[in-house]
């Protein structure tokens, strides 16, 4: 049998980037998206290939349907076969309290978080499903504490652009598991990462870590770690679930 293919979404770099390495050294091939980091992208492709494992990287905007149309059709012709779907891709805006949130703000950021994993998760249930002469398969979306937390004063947009992503989650479990299709998340809470970037405060990061119970933040590889897990065959009778990976909060 041929090796399994994973695609990751936002994968040049941060969580989706640690996945597509520790994915390729758990034995996938690896299709690493990206939006617009080509450069970056085809650094993570040269981990990926020096862990012995095939792959390559397709340019999408994940919130354009047809750009994600294009996407599939592009992995198909490339392997004719999709098993692990991650659901990476997400943008994080400039924190500020929801009476200050713009409209065209509200919808980047759903577009990004939700869309995004609506329209890849169906494509990917496409070739999956059973009924349709797959092989089943999983999804794993990456989701955030914030889904839990709410995130007020900061982020409310993403804080509800990730709960749905937990609603679509446990929906989709349902709806696909006599599809063979298991559908879980990950929830992380403060993960050193480039995101942080664009929704910086001065001191920030140290307020953050104060509230997390192991006091520090946490790396992209740890999160990697539970993505991998869910997405494997050691987590069969797991699906509509959530991993946090956020240091105890
Ligand atoms: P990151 O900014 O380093 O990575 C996100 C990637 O997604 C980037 O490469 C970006 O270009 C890509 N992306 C964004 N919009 C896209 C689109 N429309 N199409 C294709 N690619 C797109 O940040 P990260 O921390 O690695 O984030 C990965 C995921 O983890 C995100 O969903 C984020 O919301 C989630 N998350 C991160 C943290 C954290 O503290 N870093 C915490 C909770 C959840």
């Amino acid at each position: 049998m041929s090796q399994p293919v994973m695609l990751i979404t936002g994968a040049s770099r941060g969580i989706g980037a640690a996945t597509a390495i520790l994915a390729a050294r758990q034995g996938y091939r690896v299709v690493i998206n990206y939006r617009s980091q080509a450069q970056a992208a085809a650094a993570v492709l040269a981990e990926v290939q020096a862990a012995g494992q095939d792959g390559c990287c397709i340019q999408a905007d994940v919130a354009e349907e047809e750009q994600v149309l294009q996407l599939f059709a592009e992995l198909d012709r490339r392997y004719g076969r999709l098993d692990v779907l991650v659901n990476n891709a997400g943008i994080l805006e400039t924190q500020m309290p929801l009476l200050e949130m713009s409209l065209a703000r509200w919808q980047r950021v759903m577009a990004a978080n939700v869309y995004g994993t609506f329209l890849c998760s169906r494509e990917a249930i496409k070739r999956m499903a059973l009924s349709r002469g797959g092989q089943g398969g999983a999804i794993v979306n990456v989701s955030s504490l914030a889904a839990r937390l709410g995130a007020p004063g900061e982020y409310i947009d993403y804080a509800a652009a990730k709960g749905a992503v937990d609603t679509m989650t446990v929906g989709l479990a349902k709806e696909c598991a006599a599809e063979r299709i298991r559908v879980n998340g990950v929830r992380p809470g403060f993960i050193y990462t480039d995101i942080h970037a664009s929704g910086g405060e001065p001191g920030r990061v140290d307020r953050v870590k104060t509230a997390v119970p192991m006091q520090r933040g946490g790396q992209p590889e740890e999160v990697a770690e539970a993505i991998l897990w869910l997405a494997s065959a050691k987590a069969s009778y797991t699906s509509g679930s959530f991993i946090e990976v956020a240091g105890g909060r």
